[in-house]
């Protein structure tokens, strides 16, 4: 669990409410839960951040497999949601979501996108933006790379470990088990 773990992250999980691609509640709860290494990264990130009065915020962090099935049910595109023959970083506990907050006000710092934007404009070859923007995307990618996360081209938001799909088992375990894990 990600929550209480560190102590200053800010949990958005955009699964765990209508607004998101699908239009659905896809998470029976909005509790963020990743494997320990990805946790111990996030939690250095974060103590970094904060010593600029910034901090992550999380839209997404793991992805029970089943949730991955029901996504591919309602959007049947490869290019907006992860083929579940594969599964996805995020269904391995090995991937996150992710923006940067400003810690006094919550306030998100501006990115190229809103959070599943499948559009050219969340790529991370598009240039085509404020200086403001493409800094704050390059603070997002060069902090997130420097404690070990690589990124996705076609997402500014999404960062995994590396090779997660040779690491880390797929996982199928729904929140509510999680909870009683704990
Ligand atoms: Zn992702």
């Amino acid at each position: 669990m990600l929550q209480p773990f560190i102590s200053q992250l800010v949990i958005d999980l955009k699964y765990a409410t209508k607004n998101n691609f699908t239009g659905r509640v896809l998470y029976t709860e909005a509790t963020a839960y990743a494997r320990l290494p990805v946790a111990i990264l996030l939690k250095k990130i974060n103590e970094q951040l904060n010593k600029a009065g910034l901090g992550l915020k999380v839209y997404d962090a793991y992805r029970p497999y089943q949730v991955t099935k029901k996504m591919w049910k309602v959007v049947h595109d490869e290019r907006y949601t992860a083929n579940p023959t594969k599964g996805s970083g995020h269904n391995r506990g090995a991937a996150v979501d992710v923006t940067l907050v400003k810690i006094s006000t919550g306030e998100e710092l501006a990115m190229p996108t809103a959070f599943d934007d499948f559009s050219e404009k969340a790529h991370h070859g598009y240039n085509n933006l404020s200086k403001e923007v493409l800094d704050n995307r390059a603070l997002l990618k060069t902090t997130m790379e420097k404690f070990g996360f690589v990124s996705l081209s076609t997402e500014w938001w999404h960062y995994s470990l590396p090779n997660a799909a040779d690491r880390f088992e797929l996982l199928d375990l729904s929140f509510n088990q999680l909870k009683h894990l704990n």
